[in-house]
């Protein structure tokens, strides 16, 4: 049985736990004990030496019905900021923070319904494929901990991220691709009442710069943003150095390809006309994803939804999640709606309803996919 009242405290127990990025291994311990309580096993990865946290991602396997196609099962442990101290407040069917730091529900909401979608699964005797769950680390701050993975050892043929927003029935199918910018630029410093024509200035070639540069929403597929501008030390000095961080994405990779290089030229233009230095640093940050409405992996999600009366939906997510390593390494997956809303700020909630609901769902997918390999 999926009881919401039994979720609702497995998520509130989930998020007392502080579980900042790089910081997951209370959370985990917290989760291995749970699975252990199902007759679950599970370890954790070698994700920490390269990430550098205090814990790896925590992986289970569970045997499932013979034929049928692994499955991955997918949540991130870690919360963002200011995300440590949470205590859940409830009111009703719905859980909040004390308004001092965000909730967590990104992603425990997605922890939780894993958990409660496994005990409804294995009490029940339900037939299921088997299934690699993954609780990774660091999601929050680029993926890294999913990127860290030994994916050799992994033979999941779809997954399943539970990391979605409100709605119950919206599948994430498609996200963008995105890189991260930092650019320094070096001018001359000179003082600036006695002799500025000495000087270059920095700033002002920023400026230049990121004034000539498409920004914000570009088109339906793609955005840019400037984030992070640090020049100069006082007012006297015109300043040799300022650095600027910012990022763009899209769904169209040839889109993404041009408005980098639009990004990096208008430096290197400003820079030039000044006769300043500039010197980018571009990361890709992750890979885009779109997967189509007859892949099997969205098909079953599509089915399981109608077969509990609730209307599907596809959408296209602006953001990276865990299921674009997963796509870009070969294992097709979609995101599920898990039913916080307002993620990354303190105003954060979750509906238990709703978790209740995605639970079900989640379940109701993995049924189907056993069925129809009998
Ligand atoms: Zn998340």
């Amino acid at each position: 049985m999926i009881d919401p009242q039994a979720m609702m405290s497995e998520f509130c127990e989930l998020v007392r736990v502080d579980s900042p990025s790089l910081r997951e291994a209370g959370v985990a311990a917290l989760i291995h004990d749970r699975l252990a309580e199902m007759g679950v096993e599970s370890y954790i990865d070698q994700a920490a030496a390269t990430v550098g946290g205090n814990s790896g991602n925590l992986i289970a396997h569970v045997p499932g019905i013979p034929g049928a196609p692994t499955v991955l099962l997918n949540a991130h442990m870690d919360t963002v900021e200011p995300g440590c101290g949470i205590c859940p407040s409830i009111d009703g069917t719905r859980v909040c923070s004390s308004g001092a730091t965000v909730l967590g529900a990104d992603d425990k909401a997605g922890c939780t319904i894993i958990l409660g979608t496994l005990r409804h699964l294995l009490d029940e005797r339900l037939p299921h494929p088997p299934l690699e769950v993954v609780f990774t680390v660091a999601e929050e701050i680029g993926l890294v901990g999913a990127q860290a993975l030994d994916f050799g050892a992994l033979k999941a043929k779809m997954g399943y991220v539970l990391d979605g927003g409100r709605t119950m029935g919206v599948i994430t199918h498609a996200a963008p691709s995105a890189y991260k910018f930092e650019w320094e630029v070096r001018g001359v410093a000179a003082h600036a009442g006695v002799c500025p024509e000495r000087g270059i200035n920095s700033i002002r070639v920023a400026a230049e710069a990121i004034a000539e540069m498409p920004l914000g929403r570009l088109d339906a597929e793609t955005t840019a943003n400037i984030g992070v501008i640090r020049g100069g030390d006082a007012t006297n000095i015109v300043p040799e150095l300022t650095r600027v961080r910012g990022e763009a994405r899209s769904h169209s990779d040839a889109k993404l390809e041009r408005q980098r290089g639009l990004m990096v030229r208008a430096f290197e233009q400003a820079a030039q006309r000044h006769r300043a230095s500039v010197e980018a640093q571009v990361t890709s940050t992750y890979r885009s994803f779109d997967v189509a409405r007859e892949e099997p992996v969205l098909d079953y999600a599509w089915r399981a939804c109608e077969r509990l009366d609730f209307e599907p939906q596809m959408e296209r997510g602006g953001g990276g999640s865990d299921a674009n390593v997963f796509n870009e390494r070969g294992i097709p997956s979609v995101i599920l709606a898990t039913g916080p809303a307002d993620v990354h700020t303190v105003n954060e909630s979750v509906d238990v309803e709703r978790m209740a609901e995605s639970a079900r769902w989640l379940s109701e997918t993995l049924v189907l996919i056993a069925e129809e390999a009998q």
